[in-house]
């Protein structure tokens, strides 16, 4: 089998779960968007989920988004780049030159670096709050109280667009609770701001149950690229 064939099967296997998670919730397809988790693999992955109609591709590290955005070239600019992973305030303003949605904007600070680093690139981005459900600050996001504070800063800046919200379910924890904890935080956010209709969830093991909570853009890896090595840091 080649690397094109291994991925339309395992796009097939994704599809067809959301298909179903969709029904099962009375949504339609269209209401959610699949966003491919490329980290650790190669741009060469990128331009076959590509070419395979996927449209959107998230990397979760700073420098490996920025890499492989300049590696694909003319090709980069037919996708809609994600960072989903947690930002540091230094490496903002490069996040902020390559990604057209921030999922992980988790503290007012980071919005000011991502504001500059808009600014200077003379772009427009996209932001989500993330939101911590476990209240493991480690592991990124705002807390469910601080979400309108940080909201607030990035509906402020002129080169930011606030869009939603984020959450990675807590670890060892079933997923639906958090999920449906998420979904009152967004639509708290939404009275606020009628724009921030995103609500980023979902991932290879849990996309199910974010769909059946409203998520609206699922972040899968594992399920559509493979088992990845561990990370290193
Ligand atoms: C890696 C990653 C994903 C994808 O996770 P899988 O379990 O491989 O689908 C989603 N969201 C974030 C923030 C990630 O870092």
């Amino acid at each position: 089998m080649t690397r094109a064939d291994e991925l339309a099967a395992a796009l097939e296997l994704v599809e067809a779960r959301l298909g179903r998670a969709c029904a099962a919730a009375g949504r339609t397809r269209a209401a959610v968007r699949l966003v491919a988790v490329t980290k650790t693999y190669p741009v060469t992955d990128i331009a076959l989920l590509r070419d395979l109609g996927v449209a959107d591709v998230g990397e979760s590290r700073a420098e490996e988004l920025v890499r492989k955005a300049e590696e694909l070239g003319d090709g980069a600019r037919r996708l809609t780049w994600h960072a989903v992973g947690q930002v540091q305030s230094r490496k903002a303003a490069d996040v902020a030159a390559v990604a057209d949605v921030v999922h992980s904007v988790d503290r007012v600070r980071l919005v000011g670096a991502l504001e500059a680093g808009a600014e200077r690139a003379q772009r427009a981005v996209r932001c989500l709050v993330q939101v911590s459900l476990d209240g493991d600050p480690a592991r990124g996001g705002a807390t469910p109280d601080e979400v309108p504070r940080v909201a607030a800063a990035v509906a402020e800046a002129d080169h930011l667009e606030l869009r939603g919200v984020m959450a990675v379910a807590p670890l060892g924890a079933p997923a639906g609770p958090a999920f449906a904890r998420l979904a009152e935080v967004a639509a708290a956010l939404r009275a606020e701001h009628p724009g921030a209709v995103e609500v980023s969830a979902g991932m290879s093991g849990d996309l199910e149950e974010a769909v059946a909570a409203g998520a609206t853009l699922v972040r899968v890896g594992t399920a559509l690229l493979g088992q990845r090595p561990p990370l290193l840091r």
